[in-house]
């Protein structure tokens, strides 16, 4: 390959070269510098602060416990969070309009946070570059790595100009489809698996009414399922929705089936009635807008010796029906810097990046801790689609759905649900998944011959939850339910 060392505009040699300036990337590069270190951020799209561009994927997202977790250890996350909705819950609704309202935690200080993709991304890189020690250059997409010595080759979006630039360590968090990834696979030992999943998934906007208010309750997102396909909503500041169909590809009822405008007006007035009513022109909306798809990424091991890392969705990407892919690439932040610091009070280092061996440790436990954990919630997050698109619906699940907001009101912190775990706590998310099958035992138990849910016997569940659900939960002495 032809390439080109350095250039005008874009450094030969640097310090840490971040690959990517989405969320993860432009977060990491703000830990390292706060670690003091100079940061370069090489990200293939212009800088959205000054052009309209596309965020990529979702328009909105739901932060939680642990995003927040990982803002809060640089000391951002107040600016950050001013940015937000609450959502107190899931409102669902039904093909004839009807609505049922379910509460995600056990009371009103646990929410969920709906924030624009574009408007995070871009305070991050503002926070990044407010520390002194963070470049950002702009459209130049990562081609080739070569780890040998430390080489990442980038293409210039117009010009297609080759650059080279060494740096001493390489973070790749060029997210699920990653570059510097796809440069690890032909190492001997490095595995990945990639699987696609057979739904795509299409956004739409509620917009706001003429005074600029929300159509529909804004502190709730709002769900729309029919088994094999759904709709949810999430609130934006301006008054909007930003919707997402998620739907097969192929099937009766699919991305393939509705091709023309009369099917796609025929399907919303049949299975989202209530939706036709709110958006306009909702068949050349639908039109408009492009099918992104979905995959679950697993690959192992995230490092390079000392000298390169995976971080976020380029080594865990999950599908999103959790709200924890961000979340999660936040958390890998977290937990990286806990490293850090173990490593430091061990002896390590890490000061400077020339002690390779150093940080090659720091690398390999950090992978080791976290990997399967991020198993965890890849699982979690397929599971959770067919709860989101099907089981919703379902008065059997509704009913556990309920005895379980009685336990975790009757036995607060000794019965924490799954849900909980995940989204309003810091514990591992190998752990909420263990907690999380125990539940279900519970639930399937106390449900059997139940009726109504206030019905439920108390005294039974007591007996379930010490003797199942706390022996795996007191292992966890970070456990903080929030
Ligand atoms: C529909 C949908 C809804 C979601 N909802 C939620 C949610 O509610 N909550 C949540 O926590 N997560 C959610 N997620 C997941 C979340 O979007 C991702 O986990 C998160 O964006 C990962 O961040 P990242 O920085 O690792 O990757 P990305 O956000 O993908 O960022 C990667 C960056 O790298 C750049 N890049 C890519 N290739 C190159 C290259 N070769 N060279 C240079 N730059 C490159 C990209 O342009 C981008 O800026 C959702 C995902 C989808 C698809």
């Amino acid at each position: 390959m032809s390439s080109k060392s350095g250039s005008d505009n874009y450094p030969e040699n640097v310090e840490i070269a971040v690959v990517g300036a989405g969320l993860v990337g432009s977060l990491a590069a703000i830990y390292m510098a706060k670690r003091g270190f100079e940061v370069d951020v090489f990200e293939r799209r212009p800088d959205m602060r000054n052009e309209e561009i596309e965020a990529g994927r979702s328009i909105n997202l739901n932060i939680s416990c642990r995003g927040i977790e990982a803002l809060k250890r640089v000391g951002i996350q107040e600016n950050i969070m001013r940015e937000v909705i609450p959502m107190k819950g899931r409102m669902m609704h039904s093909r004839e309009g009807t609505l049922t309202y379910q509460p995600y935690g056990k009371d009103d200080s646990e929410f969920g946070n709906s924030i624009s993709r574009a408007g995070l991304n871009k305070l991050l890189m503002s926070e990044a570059e407010a520390t002194g020690k963070v470049r950002f250059h702009f459209n130049v997409k990562a081609i080739f790595a070569d780890f040998e010595n430390n080489i990442v080759v980038f293409e210039q979006g117009s010009t297609k100009e080759k650059i080279s630039v060494r740096s001493k360590l390489v973070i790749g968090s060029d997210g699920s489809a990653s570059a510097i990834r796809n440069a690890m696979s032909v190492l001997d030992d490095f595995s990945c698996d990639i699987e696609p999943l057979n739904y795509g998934y299409k956004e739409l906007i509620i917009p706001a009414t003429a005074s600029g208010d929300f159509q529909i309750d804004k502190n709730v997102l709002h769900i729309w399922p029919r088994g094999n396909y759904m709709l949810i909503a999430l609130p934006n500041f301006d008054g909007s929705f930003t919707c997402t169909l998620f739907m097969p590809y192929e099937g009766n009822i699919s991305f393939e089936t509705l091709t023309e405008k009369p099917a796609v007006e025929s399907f919303f007035k049949e299975h989202f009635a209530d939706l036709v009513s709110l958006i306009p022109n909702i068949a050349d909306v639908y039109f408009a807008n492009p099918t992104g798809h979905m995959d679950t990424v697993r690959c192992f091991p995230w490092n390079v010796g000392g000298r390169s890392l995976l971080i976020g969705d380029s080594s865990h990407g999950v599908v999103p029906f959790f709200g924890q892919g961000m979340n999660c690439g936040f958390e890998d932040l977290t937990i990286f810097d806990q490293c850090i610091e173990e490593h430091l009070q061990a002896g390590a280092r890490l000061d400077s990046l020339d002690a390779e061996d150093d940080w090659r440790l720091l690398f390999e436990d950090f992978g080791s801790r976290r990997k399967p954990n991020c198993d965890s919630i890849a699982q979690m997050a397929q599971e959770n689609f067919v709860e989101m698109r099907d089981k919703v619906a379902d008065p059997k699940f509704l009913l556990a759905k309920a005895v379980e907001k009685i336990l975790e009101k009757k036995f607060p912190g000794a019965y924490i649900s799954r849900y909980s775990l995940v989204t309003f706590s810091n514990v591992p998310y190998k752990t909420a998944q263990e907690a999380g099958i125990i539940c279900d035992e519970i639930l399937l138990d106390l449900c059997s011959g139940l009726q109504s849910a206030e019905d439920v016997d108390l005294e039974r569940a007591e007996i379930l939850i010490t003797s199942k659900l706390a022996p795996v939960l007191q292992k966890e002495p970070a456990l903080s339910s929030k």
